[in-house]
């Protein structure tokens, strides 16, 4: 269960201070598909950030099965990060240098698992690439290194995957293909999922949806502007 209280977000920007997650409260429960939508700069992303660990709330407690996230060290939060989370991003974010395989092995590597190579593979079939571990992303097309990430959030086998937009940057029919990827990999794992998208349809596919705009949750009901 993912649990924030009072959770909320103040930057600087120039000389004053910018409130882009206002207060919140919300509770995600296991095996919970939960989609965040929103006009562009409602702060979506920053909210996945914050149940991520990627960042730290200004205020409030952010709870990953029990554990208040806002209280661990750098090193704490790395562990639980690897161990619970899998992250998906709308730019792929993989290690240009390292081939597709090498990209999947990463997280594992850290975590000490013996059976990287190996387990890589198979998660590279499981995304339908077996042919392709050893090519590097720039020799992939959008839709494979999205795949290959997605692989790569699936290596440590973890119970909650967060994604940003991962089709924001597809075509349509590549999109969709990837979108189907992840709800199969949330039916067969019985993953917590948290996918931020644009996509209302596909967010009417969620069990719940939060809809943020100018960092505040609005009324479900209303139509949100793309
Ligand atoms: P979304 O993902 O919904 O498009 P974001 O969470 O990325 O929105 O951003 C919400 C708002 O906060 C945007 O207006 C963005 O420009 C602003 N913002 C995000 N991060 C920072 C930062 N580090 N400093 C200043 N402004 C930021
Ligand atoms: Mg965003």
């Amino acid at each position: 269960m993912i649990q924030l209280r009072g959770v909320s977000k103040t930057v600087m920007s120039g000389d004053h201070a910018l409130t882009i997650l206002h207060p919140l409260d919300l509770t995600i429960a296991d095996g919970q598909f939960l989609a965040i939508v929103g006009p562009s700069g409602s702060g979506k992303s920053t909210l996945l950030g914050l149940l991520a660990g990627l960042d730290a709330p200004t205020t409030g407690s952010i709870l990953v099965g029990g554990v208040d996230i806002t209280r661990l060290s750098e090193d704490g939060l790395a562990k639980l990060r690897g161990a619970q989370i899998g992250f998906v991003f709308q730019f792929f974010h993989l290690v240009p240098s390292l081939t597709a395989l090498e990209n999947i092995m990463v997280p594992m590597e850290i975590a000490g698992r013996r059976d990287a190579m190996a387990r890589g593979r198979q998660l590279l079939d499981e995304v339908g690439l077996a042919e392709r571990g050893h090519h590097y992303p720039s020799q992939l097309s959008g839709g494979e290194q999205q795949r290959v990430a997605i692989a790569r959030a699936l290596a440590n086998d973890p119970p909650i995957i967060l994604a940003d937009e991962p089709t924001g940057n597809l075509d349509s029919t590549t999109g969709r293909h990837i979108l189907d990827l992840l709800l199969n990999v949330r039916r067969e794992r019985r993953t917590t999922m948290v996918l931020v998208t644009h996509d209302l349809e596909l967010a009417a596919l969620a069990d719940e949806r939060l809809v943020l705009r100018d960092g505040r949750p609005v009324d479900a009901r209303v139509e949100v502007p793309r």
